[in-house]
């Protein structure tokens, strides 16, 4: 009898998945935190602030009554669905039936599942690097292959479609388009967003579009959505979206899909045997940030664009960090490779890896380094932090590099 080969204990595909990058830098600098040492973290992906009154206050009488203790269909409320399809048309400029909306837990359960229902077996996804970290391991989940495109600083980190061309195979399936971008903050030009989109329509690619950080723009710039640039895309475009980021809403866990009517069916398919109904509480809050006043949400945009004015100023005071000036998300992304191999405080770091190990040992300061997003040489900070913190944080990187 040949011998057989043992059954691995827990699922290899799974056991494959690498912890999220972020959240291990945040979970050591809150534990640093908790050990009472002074410890500024610029590495958390979420508002500062609380959610506005308004929504808390749906969400209590929601609370209250029993019509929200129960099941909502699988695809969410029909009042959140319709919110959601005004604001697709308010914001990314498409006009779409509420039947052609999901509702998620958050974003993240949307790119997830976003994955899930378009790809086979080694299918191609073309992802514009530096990518959010959870991209790779969702495309990874669906079996399929995450093919990064590289754009660096001098490219304001976008990349053309002539790389998205060099990067194209038989075997593509979806673009990821993310704008604004998490981690750089980058967000493309309304030609830019229409060249692309032209290309994803020509070659008959999917395109899935991020677009969490839509309404957190500065500069007075909008993030003009890929359906809005090329309209024909939208029979071929799954746009992720969702109340976190723009409401302080991180812990709500709300988010949704727009898309065509046999991609919804399919997601709506999956849902149901996932995870079902979004919180019915949350989805009542989710109908109040979207219908109800926006000065709250536009107060929190306002106090991002100062501190983003701010840490930018700051850190492009430091020799060695190339910061370029995003115009949107909470994020800054500088280019460290300057300072590899230099020596401070008599640590010489290769990789931004090490970089950002240094810099919370010897300052105390937590930023998450480039290889959670790509390649090394790579800072991000996130500006969602009050401003004295902001500035104290960047301060001490001033002095620890002036060493
Ligand atoms: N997309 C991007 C680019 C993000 O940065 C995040 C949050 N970090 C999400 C999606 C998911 O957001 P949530 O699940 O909190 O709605």
């Amino acid at each position: 009898m040949p011998e057989s080969t043992p059954t691995p204990r827990l699922s290899t595909k799974i056991s494959a998945i690498a912890e999220s990058a972020t959240l291990k830098v945040d979970a050591k600098a809150k534990a640093l935190q908790a050990q009472g040492r002074p410890v500024i973290s610029y590495a958390a992906g979420e508002p500062d602030f609380p959610t506005p009154e308004h929504i808390v206050e749906a969400a209590l009488v929601a609370a209250r009554d029993p019509k929200a203790h129960r099941y909502t269909p699988a695809a969410g409320l029909p009042d959140l669905r319709a919110a959601i399809a005004e604001k697709t048309l308010r914001d990314s400029g498409l006009e779409v039936d509420p039947s052609r909306v999901i509702v998620t837990n958050g974003g993240k359960q949307s790119v997830y599942e976003a994955f899930q229902v378009l790809l086979n077996p080694g299918d191609e996804v073309i992802v514009p690097t530096p990518f959010w970290t959870t991209y790779p391991e969702a495309i990874a989940l669906a079996d399929g292959v995450a093919v990064d495109v590289f754009a660096d600083a001098s490219q304001n980190y976008q990349v053309t479609v002539e790389q998205l061309e060099a990067a194209r195979t038989p075997r593509t399936k979806v673009l990821l388009f993310v704008s604004p971008s998490n981690p750089t903050g980058s967000v493309y030009s309304p030609e830019q967003t229409k060249a692309i989109g032209e290309w994803a329509l020509e070659h008959g690619i999917w395109v899935i579009t991020d677009e969490i950080y839509q309404n957190l723009t500065y500069d007075g710039v909008r993030a003009t959505s890929i359906v809005e640039a090329v309209p024909e895309l939208a029979e071929q475009t799954l746009l992720v979206n969702g109340v976190a980021k723009t409401y302080a809403m991180t812990g709500w866990r709300v988010g949704w899909t727009v898309g065509p009517a046999d991609a919804i069916k399919a997601l709506g398919n999956l849902q149901s045997h996932l995870s079902g109904n979004v919180n019915n509480i949350a989805q009542r809050a989710a109908i109040a940030a979207l219908t109800g006043p926006q000065d709250a949400a536009e107060a929190m945009r306002e106090a991002f664009d100062r501190r983003r004015k701010l840490i930018v100023g700051e850190l492009n005071k430091i020799d060695g960090f190339e910061t370029p000036t995003p115009q949107g998300a909470f994020y800054v992304y500088p280019d460290v490779t300057a300072l590899l191999g230099q020596t401070f405080g008599g640590v010489t770091p290769k990789t931004s890896l090490e970089l950002a190990d240094l810099m919370l040992d010897q300052a105390e300061v937590a930023a998450v380094p480039g290889e959670a997003f790509g390649p090394s040489g790579y800072l991000r900070f996130s500006y969602a932090l009050g401003d004295d913190q902001l500035l104290e944080g960047v301060q001490r990187l001033q002095r620890l590099f002036a060493s």
